[in-house]
C-alpha cells in the first residue's frame, strides 16, 4: 500500500557529477523537445518487484489478483536491466535525474545491487547532472553496508513505521505472523548511529487513526522532522471496508488535528501533505501526484524492464513498454500513457462545482476506482480533503505570504484562488 509515496527529491538527496564523468558535451533535454508530451520527471523502480520480506495484513501487494508476475517466484532486476536504465534514463532525463526505488521491499535485491547503480551513475551522469536516488524500505535488512551506501551519495531515504510497538505490530507482521517493531526499530539505530537521514512513512489504518497526537509525539521523540502519512482504504470485491480501512471522517479529523499539533512546529517539522498544500498555494507543482492535473508525471519501472504509468495499475492492460525495447521519448508519447493520464481528467459533477478543485484536482484515481472499480466515482477520501482544506488553506497562504511576500504566486498569478 505504500506504493507511489516514496521519499521524493526535495530536502537531502543528491548529488552531482561536475567532474570527468562522461564526455562534457551539452546534451539535449529531449523530455523537453516533444512537443506537448508531457515529460517523464522521475521513475520508480521495482527492483524486486513486488516481493516482500514481511507480510503486513494491509498491504495492497499481496495477492494481488491483477499482478502480472505474480506466478514468478524470483523476481530481481539483472544487472543488464539495470545499466540500460540508468544508461537511457540520465540521458532522457538530463540535467535532473530522479530514481526512487521500492518494491514489495528494494533492499531484498541486495547491496551489491545499489553499489552496482551508484558505479552507473558515475559512470552515465554527464557534467553538471544532478541525480538524486530515494528508496522506501521497511529497514528490516538495514545494516553497516546499507547506511555506507545511502550515506556515500546522500539518498533520500523513507522508513515504514506506523508508531509506537503495540500500534505497529497490530498489522505489520513478519512471514511468522510476528509483529515487526523491534526489527525496525533496529535499523533506525543503524541508520542514526551511521548518521544517514531519513525521514517516516506512516500508514494510516484502524490501528492509528484515532491516535494523532500520539503518533505526532512519537514520531517527534525519535527525532523524526519529515513524515508522510498514508491513508489506507482498500475494498473487498463487493466494494465493502476492509477492517483495517479508515474512514473519509476518521482520516479528516486525523489532518486536522495533526495540522494544529504541527502548526507551532512548521518551522523545524515537515509533513508531507502539508507541505504539498503549501507548494500548490505558492503556485508550485506539489511533489505528490494526487495533488496534479493529470497521472503523468512519473513512471514505474518492473523488475524486467516492464514500464507502467503508475503503481497501483501495474496490470498488463497499462503496460507502456519495456526498458529494454524501448526508448523513453517512444514510452513519453505511448497511447497508453494520454489515456491513464486522462483518468484523472474524467469529470465529476461535485469536483467541477468544488471550490478546492483548484488545489486538488479531484484527488487520485486509485481511490475512485479502488472501491465499485469506476473511474468515474468520487475519490474516496474527499470529505477529509475538504476538512483539512478549509482548515489549512487560509494559514498556509498567510504563511506563504510571509515567507515569500511579493515573489508568492498568490493567488492571482497562480491561477488559482489559492
Ligand atoms: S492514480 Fe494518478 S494520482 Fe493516483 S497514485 Fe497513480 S499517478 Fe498518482
Ligand atoms: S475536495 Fe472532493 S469534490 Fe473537491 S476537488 Fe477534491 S475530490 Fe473533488
Amino acid at each position: 500500500m505504500e506504493s507511489h509515496h516514496t521519499p521524493r527529491a526535495g530536502r537531502a538527496g543528491s548529488f552531482c557529477y561536475t567532474q570527468g564523468v562522461g564526455d562534457g558535451f551539452s546534451l539535449p533535454v529531449l523530455g523537453d523537445s516533444l512537443g506537448t508530451t508531457p515529460r517523464i520527471s522521475s521513475v520508480l523502480i521495482k527492483p524486486a518487484s513486488a516481493v516482500c520480506n514481511l507480510d503486513c495484513s494491509y498491504c495492497f501487494y499481496l495477492d494481488r489478483e491483477a499482478d502480472p508476475y505474480a506466478s514468478l517466484p524470483a523476481r530481481r532486476m539483472t544487472e543488464e536491466t539495470l545499466e540500460r536504465l540508468v544508461d537511457t534514463y540520465l540521458f532522457y532525463s538530463y540535467p535532473n535525474s530522479v530514481l526512487a526505488f521500492q518494491g514489495g521491499e528494494p533492499t531484498l535485491a541486495g547491496p551489491a545491487f545499489f553499489e552496482k547503480l551508484v558505479e552507473l551513475e558515475k559512470y552515465y551522469g554527464r557534467d553538471g547532472q544532478t541525480v538524486s536516488n530515494a528508496l522506501q524500505t521497511n529497514a528490516i535488512l538495514i545494516d553497516d553496508r546499507w547506511c555506507a551506501i545511502f550515506r556515500e551519495t546522500n539518498w533520500l531515504l523513507g522508513v515504514s513505521i506506523d508508531g509506537p510497538e503495540e500500534v505497529h505490530d497490530r498489522y505489520r507482521f513478519n512471514k511468522a505472523g510476528h509483529g515487526t517493531w523491534q526489527q525496525v526499530m533496529r535499523g533506525i539505530e543503524r541508520l542514526k548511529t551511521n548518521k544517514v537521514e531519513f525521514n517516516v512513512l506512516c500508514v494510516l489504518s484502524q490501528a492509528n487513526v484515532d491516535k494523532p497526537r500520539e503518533i505526532y509525539r512519537f514520531f517527534r521523540g525519535l527525532g523524526i522532522d519529515y513524515i508522510q502519512y498514508i491513508p489506507l482504504a482498500e475494498f473487498d470485491r463487493e466494494g465493502n471496508l476492509l477492517p483495517f480501512t479508515i474512514t473519509p471522517q476518521q482520516y479528516g479529523r486525523f489532518l486536522c488535528e495533526t495540522f494544529d499539533l504541527w502548526w507551532p512546529d512548521r518551522r523545524s517539522v515537515r509533513i508531507r501533505f502539508f507541505d504539498n498544500i503549501a507548494e500548490a498555494v505558492a503556485g508550485q507543482k506539489p511533489g505528490n501526484c494526487t495533488m496534479h492535473e493529470t497521472c503523468d508525471s512519473y513512471v514505474v519501472v518492473e523488475y524486467n524492464g516492464d514500464i507502467y504509468p503508475c503503481d497501483f495499475f501495474v496490470e498488463k492492460s497499462w503496460k507502456l513498454g519495456n526498458v529494454n525495447l524501448d526508448s523513453w521519448p517512444e514510452i513519453a508519447r505511448r497511447q497508453g500513457r494520454y489515456q491513464f493520464a486522462a483518468k484523472k481528467t474524467l469529470p465529476r459533477p461535485e469536483c467541477q462545482v468544488c471550490e478546492y478543485q483548484p488545489v486538488c484536482h479531484g484527488g487520485c484515481p486509485k481511490l475512485r476506482h479502488g472501491r465499485y472499480r469506476r473511474f468515474e466515482d468520487l475519490d474516496y477520501f474527499c470529505e477529509a480533503y475538504k476538512m483539512i482544506y478549509a482548515k489549512s488553506l487560509e494559514p498556509l497562504k498567510k504563511e506563504v505570504r510571509r515567507l515569500f511576500g511579493d515573489a508568492a504566486r498568490v493567488p492571482a498569478q497562480a491561477g488559482s484562488p489559492y
